[in-house]
């Protein structure tokens, strides 16, 4: 014989209730079969509501009212297939007569203004009957020869009257009283049994499961079937991560845990009945019948997978005991537990320091009370001496718990638990592992708890990396960023790295889509986003969709959004930009910043500030990590300029040089931009900045392109009008310096004596000489490279180059993981 449970969701109403029969029916042409039922989806919950309502007065016709609706529709739809008359009048009145006694039943509760648990579990019980009694005429109807089993005369329980378990050494001979042999079909409502004095007591929450797994005993089925609303038993919850995989296979002892650290799919006491006596428990589909379901059984594992499975186990409340009296004393942790287990409750979790100067444990929430009153009773004396200090109770947390039989003889996997928790920033309140180590668990806070489940599903389940990129500035670069990343998405998809392009933004509008934004046409998406560019709402969204490592993307020039950096990364964002103003503001907003990162645990990468794709910081970071120290810099830092005055040495004017280079995008559409020596004396600092010199802007001295009194008023067109008049002046300065076979360049320079920006002529030797057609170049003199120093040459401008850049620095976020990756 075989026993096949039945849960809510595959009895919720009458076609789901018929795929259940048509189940069970196709079975028992195999063998004979118990079937165990839960009552239908939101009965249970309606009960309990129901009870509450007439504790508070409130309506409870109203109340009652929602679970007849369930009944009346299910039965009235099983009638017309059944088709029987006797049958339809003895259910009608089975479903009358319970409708009534719940009626009374409530009354009864509002008069007293309370409502024992032994009545509560009577009241609530009622709703698997009524599925069972449903089922048995259902099977009748099919020619099959059905009967009941009756929990409460089989199952003898102990605890509570809401949490009960079954005596199965007492309940087991009971079934060998009965005929079995009479019937091909068994039905027995689950959730259900009695204590000593025959009074009805539930199992649990969930407690069919449990129901199924006792009767699999008692009746040394030939196996235990659990058919619900999922293909089996996930590596983790999948309405949490909706890519979570399904487990072909399990453990007892894999599943036990799983199910004790929450995974709502079993009852957490359902394997040890089905365990002891070596019974294979299959999880199964009742939508999807065909699916082979999982197995969970005494096979050693075949995955190899050190980590099997990831669950959480919400509402729970976390007790501290501590104090100086702690210390050596002698069977502390065995007083606690006793008293906790004397008041009824079980410990989910425990901890001790080493310094043995506090015990911590976990406890269901809904037992917090008891649990400290049973806490302040048995410590009375040491509580009031202050040996003990008040005991504190921290509320809202979750357990999130790795299991898997693999990871006993694994190192790292705790390590990399805690990696994911991290990176996810999730704070660690308390940790334990099993001495079986089949488990390891962290307490967290209860909301960060999808954060949490998601990392370490991605940590140890995913090989895709993701990406969530949010783009602001929508300009040359950031439009070629998108560009570059619409050609390669494809390809690094297939190397494993997903990225996602989640948001867009310009001054005006932004463009919100969590699942990505389709990238062959975002200028018209982003034109026709109704809302406002908001950063605060941006930060905002993104932490209401739980994304794991999004990407805050800066294509800008805006001094504005530059310093809201540490609020992005306070938002989880890791940041990357090629705009220079974060860098260049003062000294104590540079170092919050890299403070920010630290403790965010996010990426702050910007190395397009100088020398766009041109790896420059990267490789000034890791020269000084090693010890080196610059002494000297020089470098042609603007592209625009690096044009220009390639062009006055083949003997161009400075206005017409000017004009072909704002004719080739060269230039900042206002070329004043580049001519002030601005936007060099930015890059120079930034690189002052990262050699270790502590400048503000104002100490980098700046020598314009133009004459000293040059006046640069006006608009671009009358400045460009203007310009010519100061062509003589830079065809004197060029002239002089050939006169000594030297050329000019725009050079900005690092010393030990401090920043300069200018125009110098350098001679042949010089390894400036010979840069120009919008090149940028780079000589970094330092301890270990000298005379001869490490240069950096190559276009340092462009929307390509730079874009290119940017996306480089998008990937190394992910390099982030790797970096500490175990
Ligand atoms: P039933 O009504 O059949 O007893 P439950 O709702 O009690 O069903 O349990 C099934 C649900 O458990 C699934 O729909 C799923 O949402 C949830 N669940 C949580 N963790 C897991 C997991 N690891 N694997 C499968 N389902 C899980
Ligand atoms: N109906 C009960 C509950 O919802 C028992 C069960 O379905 O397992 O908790
Ligand atoms: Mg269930």
């Amino acid at each position: 014989m075989k026993v096949m449970k039945f849960g809510g969701t595959s009895l919720a109403n009458w076609q789901r209730f018929d795929m259940a029969a048509c189940i069970i029916a196709d079975a028992a042409k195999e063998e004979s079969v118990a079937t165990v039922l839960s009552a239908p989806a939101t009965v249970t919950n309606g009960l309990l509501a129901m009870v509450d309502t007439a504790l508070e007065k409130g309506d409870v016709a109203a109340a009652l009212g929602k679970v007849e609706t369930v009944f009346r529709s299910l039965y009235g739809a099983a009638f017309a297939v059944l088709n029987h008359q006797e049958t339809q009048q003895s259910l009608t009145q089975l479903l009358d007569a319970q409708l009534s006694y719940w009626s009374e039943k409530l009354q009864g509760i509002m008069l007293l203004g309370e409502c024992p648990d032994s009545v509560r579990a009577d009241i609530v019980v009622a709703g698997e009957k009524l599925s069972a009694a449903l089922m048995v005429n259902v099977m009748e109807a099919k020619g099959l020869s059905a009967g009941l089993l009756d929990p409460k005369a089989l199952f003898l329980a102990h605890g509570t009257p809401m949490e009960s378990t079954v005596d199965i050494g007492v309940s087991k001979p009971r079934f060998r009283l009965l005929g079995l042999d009479e019937k091909r079909v068994w039905v027995m409502p689950g959730f259900t049994a009695a204590d000593e004095q025959g009074k009805v007591v539930t199992l649990g929450r969930n407690g069919s499961d449990y129901s199924a797994a006792v009767l699999a005993a008692c009746l040394d089925a030939s196996s235990c079937e659990i058919w619900t609303d999922v293909d089996g038993i996930y590596n983790t919850d999948p309405r949490v991560v909706p890519d979570a995989k399904l487990l072909s296979q399990l453990s007892y002892q894999e599943a036990m845990e799983l199910s004790y650290f929450g995974a709502k799919v079993l009852h957490p006491r359902t394997i040890s009945p089905i365990a002891q006596f070596q019974i294979p428990c299959y999880i199964k589909n009742s939508f999807n019948p065909a699916a082979p379901g999982t197995l969970v059984s005494s096979h050693p594992d075949q995955t190899g997978l050190q980590v099997k499975a990831i669950s959480n186990l919400d509402n729970q409340t976390m007790v501290d005991v501590s104090g100086p009296g702690m210390k050596g004393m002698v069977g502390m942790a065995s007083r606690i537990l006793a008293s906790i287990a004397r008041s009824g409750v079980s410990v989910t979790l425990i901890t001790q320091s080493s310094s043995e100067y506090s015990i911590s444990f976990c406890v269901p929430t809904v037992e917090a009370k008891r649990v400290k009153r049973a806490l302040e009773q048995e410590f009375e004396l040491e509580l009031k001496s202050e040996l003990l200090e008040p005991l504190v109770m921290r509320h809202q947390l979750a357990i999130v718990s790795l299991i898997g039989d693999g990871m006993r003889t694994h190192k790292g996997v705790a390590a990399k638990f805690f990696q994911a928790l991290a990176q996810a920033s999730v704070n660690i309140i308390a940790i334990a592992q099993g001495s079986s180590e089949r488990s390891i668990s962290a307490v967290i806070e209860q909301r960060k708890t999808p954060h949490a489940i998601k990392a370490c599903h991605q940590g140890f389940f995913d090989v895709q990396q993701y990406l969530d990129v949010f783009l602001v500035g929508a300009g040359n670069i950031g439009a070629g960023l998108l560009a570059q990343i619409a050609h390669q998405q494809q390809l690094l998809y297939s190397q494993n790295i997903s990225i996602r392009v989640c948001g867009i933004a310009n001054s005006n509008r932004m463009l919100l889509q969590a699942a990505g934004i389709g990238l062959d046409q975002w200028q018209a998406l982003l034109e026709s986003a109704g809302e406002a560019f908001d950063l605060p709402k941006l930060l905002a969204w993104a932490k209401e969709q739980q994304l794991l490592t999004p990407v805050f993307v800066d294509c800008t020039s805006s001094d504005e959004i530059a310093s809201q950096y540490p609020e992005v990364m306070a938002a989880g964002f890791h940041v990357v930009t090629p705009n220079k103003k974060a860098n260049t503001r003062d000294m104590a907003f540079y170092r919050q910043l890299r403070q920010s990162a630290l403790a965010q645990r996010r990426q702050f990468l910007y190395e397009t500030n100088v020398g766009a794709g041109l790896p420059v910081i990267d490789n000034l970071k890791k020269l000084m990590f090693a010890g080196d120290k610059l002494l000297h810099f020089k470098g042609i830092l603007s592209g625009s300029l690096s044009y220009i005055f390639g062009k006055l040495e083949e003997g161009m004017s400075l206005s017409e040089a000017t004009t072909h280079a704002r004719e080739k995008h060269f230039t900042e559409p206002d070329p004043r931009e580049d001519l002030n020596g601005m936007d060099v004396a930015r890059k120079v600092l930034i690189l002052a900045r990262e050699a270790g010199m502590p400048l503000e802007l104002q100490d980098i001295v700046v020598e314009p392109v133009l004459p000293p009194e040059f006046d640069s008023s006006g608009d671009v067109a009358a400045f460009m009008q203007r310009l010519s008049s100061a062509d003589a002046w830079m065809a004197a300065k060029v002239a002089a310096a050939q006169a000594q076979g030297k050329v000019l360049r725009y050079v900005g320079e690092i010393t030990t004596e401090g920043c300069r920006v200018g125009i110098r002529a350098v001679d042949e030797h010089d390894p400036l000489y010979r840069v120009k057609e919008g090149e940028n170049a780079l000589a970094f003199y330092s301890r270990y490279y000298q005379p001869i120093p490490f240069v950096l040459r190559g276009y340092g401008a462009g929307t390509e180059v730079t874009a290119a850049g940017v996306f480089a620095d998008l990937l190394r976020t992910l390099n982030w993981t790797r970096e500490v990756d175990l």
